[in-house]
Parts: structure tokens; C-alpha cells; sequence
């Protein structure tokens, strides 16, 4: 068994609000999400990072990043959706996907601890679980086979 918090998620070991799942990979919401609707997508499969993805795989995710991006246009109003691998928490292959309110939404300051920039969302990072399954049903992907 994986102590890998992603590998954990992907076999069910620990819980998530899964948004999509196929054979092969997984999104799910972010617990911490920089603005409503910020989901994660996994390969299941332990890859540390993008570049070792078999392409095929590295497709998939991406092509599942297209949809969610354009379901997030629609539900949260924005014109664009940031599709970005940082990779610095977790390193199991993972792709941020977040609709953008304003083009600072996409920074690195919401790593750091004690920084006085203004940080948007600090109070969606405690967030609870009715709220992630609300934005679940605005998404409207709900795929998982045991829902
Ligand atoms: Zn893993």
C-alpha cells in the first residue's frame, strides 16, 4: 500500500468529492480551493511527475481539463480557466484546474506561511464538506460509479 495521499484517494482509501472517474484517472475537488470549484485531476496510476505521463495518459487528463474548463465558463461566469501541473505538495501527478476571477488568482502565495500579501480565498481553505458537494452539483460531473 501507498502512503501517497493521491494514490490513497484514487483507490478509495480516502475519502474526496469526486467530480469525474474513468479507468484510468480522477477528479476530484480541492480541499483548499483557491476559488469554488478548483478541482485536482490524478492519474490513479503513482507517477511522481507530468513529464514521466505515458503521452496517452498526459492526453486524457488534459482533454478532461478541456471539459471541466468549459463547464467551469459556464457555472462560475469567468472567461478563462487555469490547466497548470505545480506539483509542489504531492508528488503524484496532478493538474490544477481553476476557474480565474482575476489574474492574480494563480499565484504561489497561498503556499506561503506568514506572508502579508493578500491572499484571496483564505476563507474557502477551511472549507466543509456540504460546501464541496454543493459545488459538485453545480459542476454536474457526478461519474463515479458508487454515487
Ligand atoms: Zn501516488
Amino acid at each position: 500500500m501507498s502512503q501517497c495521499i493521491f494514490c490513497r484517494i484514487a483507490v478509495k482509501e480516502v475519502d474526496a468529492v469526486i467530480v469525474y472517474e474513468d479507468e484510468h484517472i480522477m477528479a476530484f475537488l480541492d480541499i483548499g480551493p483557491i476559488r469554488p470549484g478548483h478541482t485536482q485531476i490524478i492519474a490513479k496510476s503513482h507517477v511522481a511527475t507530468f513529464e514521466e505521463l505515458p503521452p496517452a495518459l498526459a492526453a486524457r487528463i488534459l482533454h478532461l481539463g478541456q471539459q471541466l474548463a468549459r463547464r467551469m465558463k459556464q457555472v462560475y461566469a469567468v472567461d478563462r480557466v487555469a490547466f497548470l501541473f505545480t506539483g509542489g505538495d504531492v508528488a503524484h501527478v496532478h493538474a490544477h484546474v481553476v476557474p480565474m476571477h482575476e489574474k492574480t488568482d494563480i499565484t504561489s502565495a497561498r503556499y506561503l506561511v506568514g506572508s502579508d500579501r493578500p491572499v484571496w480565498g483564505s476563507e474557502h481553505l477551511m472549507v466543509h464538506r456540504q460546501i464541496l458537494e454543493n459545488v459538485r452539483t453545480e459542476l454536474g460531473f457526478v461519474t463515479s460509479p458508487d454515487v
